[in-house]
């Protein structure tokens, strides 16, 4: 996944690839000139673990209140 930041009116705007035509959805300015940014969107597990740990632990002390 790419992602262009429009340099008019500065709205993020993604594409599955890097393709040649890329206009900004909002705007309509051309952005083929802009560089696109790879986003990064696969899932960590020891990211998604820590959080549910918090989140446990967050209701453990939630329910000794
Ligand atoms: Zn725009």
């Amino acid at each position: 996944m790419f992602r262009k930041i429009c340099t008019r009116c500065i709205n993020h705007s993604y594409s599955s690839t890097k393709k040649d035509h890329w206009q900004c959805p909002y705007c309509g300015y051309d952005l083929k000139e802009e560089k696109a940014i790879v986003v990064d969107h696969t899932i960590n597990f020891s990211t998604i673990n820590n959080l549910l740990e918090q989140k446990r632990g967050m209701n453990i002390y939630r329910n000794q209140l």
